[in-house]
């Protein structure tokens, strides 16, 4: 058995969900090689001490797309057993085209591993855990990065070899790219989380509120979809199942329903504390602790207090 796990990179620096993926590896073989795919410092990773091989392929930026990765890529992973990527959008794009090419299925979202056969992985917006078994001759995985821990860099051990891979013909060209100056910390890897819900009524009390309380508790921002749809967040603070999967130690949620497809990107959360008006609210049955109450009222005595 041989495993792959590809990354690409990001201003330079390797996405930090490699580290989480190589911990996903090392449970099938107990060392991995890895594709870096675009500039990258390599530091870290060749110090984690599963990492038997790394193979960059510096392709530039504009070039780093999967239409034209694709087969150079599955042409690589034609070698391997397994070949894992982390279930974010970079592997959510490449690795199904590279499974259309060779013909074979993916197993989606991973959550752990039970063999080199056999994986675990939600179904149905979280509420069913399936146990999938593959025969393929090679699994492609998608792995969620919030199910498992991320790699320690210990002492150097990887040998780096770049590649230069053939770019395949692509209809898509990149013609711009625009960053958003987004200041808010990262929501996947947050380790305390406050979310907002559309019971916020506005984007000034949203900002007014649950910045306010993220900003005391140093945490990230959150949002359900419907405060999202109503404009009072962003899109990439959405949670969910159309949104992103957090697994914090604290989630806070505000005036959030609990809708199911809300509690699928959140169910990882290791302390759920949820405000709501509603003593029958749907979100009290996933909480640790409940205030039920007026998150106009509520939230501002709990920025004071902190
Ligand atoms: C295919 C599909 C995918 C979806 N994906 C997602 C997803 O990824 N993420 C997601 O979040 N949703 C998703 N949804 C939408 C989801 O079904 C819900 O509609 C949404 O989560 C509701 O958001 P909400 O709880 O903020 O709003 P609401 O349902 O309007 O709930 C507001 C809550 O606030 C409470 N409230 C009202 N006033 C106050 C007050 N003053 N103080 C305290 N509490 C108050 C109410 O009691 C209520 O519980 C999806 C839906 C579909 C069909």
């Amino acid at each position: 058995m041989k495993t792959l796990v590809i990354t690409s990179s990001y201003r330079g620096e390797v996405y930090d969900s490699v580290f989480n993926t190589l911990t996903a590896a090392c449970q099938i073989t107990p060392q991995c090689d890895v594709l870096v795919i675009g500039p990258a410092d390599l530091t870290q990773l060749k110090r984690c001490a599963n990492v038997k091989h790394i193979w960059h392929w510096e392709v530039s930026h504009e070039n780093n797309l999967a239409t034209k990765l694709a087969q150079a890529v599955a042409q690589l992973a034609s070698g391997y057993s397994h070949v894992l990527t982390a279930a974010d959008s970079y592997g959510k794009d490449l690795l199904p085209r590279v499974a259309g090419i060779l013909d074979l299925s993916q197993i989606s979202e991973v959550m752990a591993i039970v063999s080199p056969n056999c994986f675990k992985r939600p179904m149905y917006a979280g509420n069913v855990i399936a146990e999938i078994e593959s025969f393929e001759a090679i699994k492609l995985l998608t792995i969620r990065p919030t199910c498992f821990s991320a790699c320690q860099p210990s002492v150097d051990s990887a040998a780096i070899e770049n590649l230069n891979l053939e770019l395949a013909a692509s209809s898509i060209t990149l013609h711009s790219e625009e960053i958003g100056q987004s200041k808010l910390m990262d929501l996947t890897h947050a380790k305390v989380v406050v979310s907002g819900g559309h019971a916020l009524g506005s984007a000034d009390n949203f900002h007014g509120l649950i910045h306010s309380l993220a900003a005391k508790l140093k945490a990230a921002v959150g949002a359900s979809r419907a405060a999202v749809e109503a404009g009072f967040a962003p899109n990439d603070c959405q949670v969910g199942q159309t949104g992103k999967i957090v697994a914090p130690q604290l989630y806070l949620a505000v005036g959030i329903s609990g809708a199911v497809q809300h509690i699928a990107g959140m169910k990882g959360a290791k302390t759920v504390v949820a405000i709501n008006i509603d003593p029958n609210a749907q979100i009290f049955e996933y909480a640790d602790y409940g205030l039920v109450g007026d998150l106009f009222e509520i939230v501002p005595a709990l920025i004071d207090q902190l």
